[in-house]
């Protein structure tokens, strides 16, 4: 047996396992034996070069076809073409293309998908015409190289379109066609076009793929098509974890957390083996959804089930730990990316810089932004809106600075950071240069939430008359947000006038907001007008409105402890209470009055302090002293704007019992030190 023989039989053997190491091995040893390979074992070597995505190989190997005269063997041309079309070399693999007197099926194949992949439409479609023109018949690899292509970049109506040619044209689509199809088709959200090829799925017999199964769960979701959703994952035979996956995310997707949360657990407690998508997408499901708890619990859940998180996981998990403060939670998500080496990706290390500053540990916030090698504009948003809620304007421009001498180009959320900084520090000169440089500079034309930030800004500093022509100035409807940063203004500085302008207005845009008649009557009740307060009252009591329930989380010792406003059910009740009791008796003797203004109830004003006592803020913060070692800080979250006689005696409570006090409600960061709040008492 010759040299060469006994070689390519070596080759062709491992070519058929798929070992292409070991042909790459065996080439060299052919070589230095001064065997040189022909034009019959050529394919398979440059099949191994493929396989190994090895451009250089695949080019040296390239080179000595050509020199040795055997580069025009059909057979070597086309895989020649899929060499260079899997190493994302479309240009090389052209060419070759070019050079080839009778291009196969296959390589035309080749370099359609090539193109489509690439979202080189025209080049695409001329390909696929040429080969047809030539007489090549397409096979199943063409139709499925152009249908899965075209939806992976993203040319979802193209992919559409070759679908229905493929159907026209009487050709039968399998498993890859209608997988490839449907992604595209809910991403379009047509529905009726998704029936269609459901129907037609059933009708061509490949309704049981599991691959088409789970992409047809994904593309009702994606349509909002939730009953059809359900009915196909119920009729499946077999179920498998990507269906599965795809059916908790899109009830996620459909804003339907407890639908997710129920599809899940039954999912566990058939046993049914689990992935990391599965757990990051309902982890992200709840978070996304208020059910920060819940988040938590799935996330630790997930690890005790052996399932590891990763760089998905994280970002998902943390905003949880962010909206409760949680941070003994957020600093074990940090600690497993540390781990696991995932801390230096932007997205994890922009969700712990965001976690960090919604606990209130900005600095924190601040070594994660500095240890993130290479920022992008997430990054830099992150850590300026940290220090925009903790009402650090000086710091925040800093960044700007420093972003704007890296020449990171900011975006429109750099601008909501920087003007609502400025706002939340009555910097009402610098907030209004960075408005008008936001679109003079950079291009940016304002949003509707930059119009919101100006109001504020103009709005605190007194401004109220500019701040309304502002509004009246806007080139859109003003929404919600707009008049409701002027009427917080008008509270502010008792502006009875505009503040029942924007309160109507707002009446009007959110009928069911309580919050707005809340602020409404608080204006009335620093007027002294009590006839109003009480028409106010009636009005809400006409709709059945109730002020929404007020709600506080603390972090002790590794448990997030709610308290609800007049909460009866704390095991601690008791003791809380009392302490409030003393810290009031004493603030009473150094001459503070409680404010009562702030009560929205039908009382004495004896039981309207009751009534302050319960308010969920004043509770935690009470938890907190009686639970926590003397001189550590205390934290805590509040799910509405804090109130006045709560931000008083926190006020008072960080100077008598020496502690620093964190409070963060829907609108800011309070810290509370000596006596004296960050915000300077506007909120
Ligand atoms: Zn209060
Ligand atoms: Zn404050």
């Amino acid at each position: 047996m010759s040299k060469l023989i006994h070689f390519s039989t070596l080759i062709h053997s491992y070519s058929k396992l798929n070992h292409f190491n070991n042909i790459i091995i065996t080439l060299y040893h052919m070589l230095s034996e001064h065997v040189l390979p022909d034009s019959r074992v050529i394919p398979s070597i440059i099949k191994a070069c493929s396989g190994l995505t090895s451009l250089r190989f695949g080019k040296q190997v390239h080179g000595f076809c050509v020199t040795s005269g055997i580069s025009q063997d059909p057979f070597l041309q086309s895989s020649l073409v899929h060499l260079y079309v899997k190493c994302g070399e479309l240009n090389h693999a052209r060419k070759v293309f070019d050079e080839m007197p009778q291009p196969d099926v296959v390589s035309c194949s080749a370099l359609v998908s090539g193109y489509a992949r690439n979202g080189c439409v025209k080049e695409a479609e001329l390909v696929f015409n040429r080969m047809v023109e030539m007489g090549i018949e397409p096979n199943l690899v063409s139709w499925n190289g152009m249908v899965v292509g075209f939806n992976q970049s993203g040319y979802r109506l193209e992919a559409v379109m070759v679908f229905r040619r493929m159907c026209l044209s009487g050709f039968k689509p399998d498993g890859t066609t209608v997988s490839g199809v449907l992604p595209a088709v809910g991403d379009l959200e047509d529905v009726l076009l998704g029936v269609q090829v459901h129907g037609y799925v059933v009708k061509q017999g490949v309704g049981s793929d599991k691959c088409v199964v789970s992409a047809l769960i994904d593309m009702y979701g994606k349509c909002s098509s939730v009953k059809d959703m359900s009915q196909v994952f119920d009729e499946m035979l077999e179920r498998d974890v990507g269906a599965c996956n795809a059916l908790v995310s899109g009830f996620a997707r459909n804003g339907l957390t407890e639908e997710a949360l129920n599809a899940f657990n039954r999912l566990r407690d058939q046993k049914l083996e689990l992935n990391v998508v599965s757990w990051t997408s309902i982890i992200s499901c709840c978070s996304q959804n208020g059910k920060d708890i819940e988040a938590l619990d799935l996330f630790r859940e997930m690890q005790v089930s052996g399932v590891k998180p990763n760089a998905v996981t994280i970002p998902c998990v943390l905003p949880a730990c962010g909206n409760i403060a949680a941070l003994m939670h957020g600093k074990a998500a940090h600690a497993f990316s540390l781990r696991t080496g995932i801390s230096d990706n932007v997205y994890v290390g922009s969700a712990l810089i965001d976690m960090y500053a919604n606990c209130g540990r900005i600095n924190l916030a601040r070594v994660c932004f500095d240890s993130i090698p290479v920022h992008n504009v997430v990054c830099w948003n992150a850590i300026m809106g940290g220090y925009a809620m903790h009402g650090d304007c000086v710091e925040v421009i800093k960044i700007f600075r420093l972003m704007e001498k890296t020449n990171q180009k900011p975006d429109f959320i750099t601008f909501t950071c920087l003007l609502s900084a400025c706002s939340h520090s009555g910097l009402t000169n610098e907030g209004e240069r960075y408005f008008n440089k936001m679109l003079n500079e950079y291009g940016i034309n304002p949003r509707i939430e930059h119009y919101a930030c100006l109001v504020t800004l103009l709005g605190r500093a007194g401004k109220l008359n500019e701040a309304f022509n502002a509004i009246n100035n806007m080139p859109f409807e003003p929404d919600a947000c707009v008049w409701g940063a002027l009427l917080s203004s008008c509270r502010v500085h008792n502006n009875l006038k505009l503040g029942e302008l924007a309160a109507n207005k707002l009446f009007n845009l959110e009928p069911n907001n309580p919050g707005n008649y809340v602020l409404l009557s608080n204006i009335y009740a620093n007027k002294g007008l009590h006839q109003e307060v009480d028409k106010i009252r009636n009005l809400m009591k006409s709709k059945g409105m109730k002020k929404n329930p007020g709600c506080s989380w603390i972090e002790i010792k590794n448990k997030v402890h709610m308290l609800l406003a007049c909460d009866t059910y704390h095991p601690q009740m008791d003791k809380i209470l009392y302490k409030i009791d003393e810290l009031s008796m004493e603030m009473r003797k150094l001459g503070f009055l409680p404010v009562t203004s702030f009560v929205l109830q039908d009382v004495e004003d004896q039981e309207k302090e009751h009534i302050l006592c319960g308010h969920s803020e004043k509770l935690a913060v009470a938890l907190g002293l009686l639970n926590t070692p003397q001189g550590t800080s205390i934290q805590v979250i509040k799910n509405l704007r804090i109130c006045g006689d709560c931000h008083d005696f926190i006020k008072f409570v960080s100077r008598v019992e020496q502690r620093e006090i964190y409070v963060r409600d829907t609108n800011r960061f309070h810290r509370f030190v000596d006596g004296s709040c960050s915000c300077g008492d506007y909120w």
